[in-house]
């Protein structure tokens, strides 16, 4: 035995770096086994590359679009050698700083690959290490789409957000988070951008209301939109990619594949410790991460439920603290707010509208345009919309919905309401200083009884 630990967590991304850092502060013996680097997928390769990509392409959009706001830019261009630095770096300090929490915790980080023993403790290579708990934390990694097979001009996400060049004809297949925020991003640095989606909206898992408001300010940016169309057929040559989807063809420089994501398994030797999966080959767990193995917790992309950081980092909380025997709550899964930072951004939490009437609610709707509110305008943000469904029996907000420049941080804002318990007629009476954004959410709380002055 090459020695033991109260907690070993199995993969630093999100999940993983802040159970380990819970686990110290608990004052558990810790150690995180990660092959890569601190941070994981999303801070490497995923969110926060994207993210710093998707920044620059707003601002050069802005530098290039600004004359109306009296901002005029004469000859703004992309350096995509710059651009590539400022990727890595940003993702580079991060990832320093997770280690550097690690460090201050007195985490130990065991570089290499990680495997369950049949005891539920761990190896990696040969030495074998002792774990009082062992949490699961190797993320998920891109499903592949029938047909269409990754390499040269065929992308997946990361091959998208790290290109070193300006391509002049892209195609995203598949229009979740993810294809949304590559499609807008390309679009806004002058790319051709066709975005594909097999299902019948962009963003499937948004409110109606707000994906057709997303679709629209798309289309104004010039992303040719195809839904209800699967990818029927790629042929990636050296020079392009030729693909046909629902009866049309298209030629392009680079394919992208934004599809879904499946759990990080292989060679996590959960058989031998009995471990169960989901049939749809996530871990199975209970509502605070335990596997079917008593000693081993699993948690982010690897089991059920929306795949993102902050839930991943919040069961990673939850599990270490159940492991301690500390007092905790599992995640409310419904307060996990979606969160796209495509242009406009797109943020949601909790129900859809055709969701909670399909759960019963006798529902009623509020909605506010952004560009009702004064700061609408003032920042250019009129195309947005907030949309609240709530219960009409008791006033409970059961979903909140958000198209806009700022959505991503205001969202926060109905997540405390929510997690508090505050109904509509409450939300409706908060004062939001002016002029901002926010002022449209106590507003759509009004439009709600049919009161909201900047309807
Ligand atoms: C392009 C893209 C953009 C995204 N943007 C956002 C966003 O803006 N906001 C958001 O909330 N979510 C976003 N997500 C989702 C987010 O990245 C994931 O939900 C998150 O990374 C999950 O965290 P995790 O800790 O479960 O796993 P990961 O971040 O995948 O980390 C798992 C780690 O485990 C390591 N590992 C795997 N197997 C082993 C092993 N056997 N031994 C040792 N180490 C191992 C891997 O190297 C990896 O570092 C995005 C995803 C993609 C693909």
């Amino acid at each position: 035995m090459a020695d033991s630990y109260d907690v070993i967590v199995l993969g630093g991304g999100p999940g993983g770096y802040v159970a380990a850092i819970r686990a110290a502060q608990l004052n558990k013996k810790t150690a995180v086994v990660e092959r890569d680097k601190p941070g994981g997928r999303c801070l490497n390769y995923a969110c926060i590359p994207a993210k710093t990509v998707l920044h620059t392409a707003e601002l050069y959009d802005q530098a290039r679009n600004g004359a109306e706001l009296g901002l005029v830019v004469r000859d703004a261009e992309i350096d995509w050698d710059a651009l590539g630095k400022r990727r890595a770096t940003v993702s580079d300090s991060l990832s320093s700083g997770v280690k550097m929490l690690w460090d201050k915790n007195k985490v130990t980080w065991i570089e290499g690959d990680g495997t369950l023993t049949a005891e539920g403790d761990v190896a990696v290579g040969d030495d074998v290490y002792e774990a009082g708990a062992v949490v699961l934390a190797t993320g998920s990694v891109a499903l592949p789409i029938p047909g269409v097979e990754l390499g040269g001009r065929v992308l997946d996400t990361w091959g998208a957000w790290s290109l070193p060049e300006q391509p002049a004809k892209i195609a995203v297949v598949g229009a979740g988070a993810s294809g949304c925020e590559i499609a807008s991003a390309y679009a806004r640095f002058g790319t051709e951008v066709l975005l594909i989606e097999m299902l019948d909206q962009i963003l499937p898992t948004e409110d109606k209301d707000m994906a057709r408001v997303v679709e629209r300010a798309f289309k104004k940016q010039g992303i040719v939109i195809s839904t209800g169309t699967p990818v029927e057929k790629v042929e990636a040559g050296a020079d392009s990619v030729k693909l046909s989807y629902g009866g049309e063809s298209a030629e392009v420089e680079y394919l992208c594949v934004a599809g879904g994501r499946a759990a990080d398994v292989e060679g996590l030797g959960l058989e031998a410790a009995e471990v169960e999966l989901e049939e749809n080959g996530k871990v199975k767990v209970d509502e605070y991460g335990r596997t079917s193995n008593p000693k081993v917790y699993a948690i982010g992309d690897l089991v059920n439920a929306k795949a993102l950081a902050h839930k991943a980092s919040d069961e990673g909380v939850v599990a270490v603290e159940h492991a301690a025997g500390a007092e905790t709550h599992p995640v409310d899964q419904n307060l996990v707010a979606g969160a796209t930072f495509c242009h406009p951004q797109v943020a949601s939490v909790g129900l859809t509208e055709a969701g909670a009437k399909e759960a019963g609610h006798d529902v009623k709707v509020g909605k506010l345009k952004l560009g009702g509110v004064g700061a609408g305008t003032v920042y250019d943000d009129k195309d947005g919309l907030v949309k609240l469904v709530v219960d009409s029996k008791y006033g409970e907000i059961l979903g909140a919905h958000i198209v806009g420049n700022r959505a991503c941080d205001m969202i926060a804002e109905l997540v405390a309401a929510m997690a508090l318990e505050g109904g509509y007629q409450e939300l409706a009476r908060i004062v939001h200083p002016h002029p901002t954004i926010s002022e449209a959410i106590f507003e759509a709380a009004r439009a709600v009884d049919g009161w909201a002055t900047h309807a």
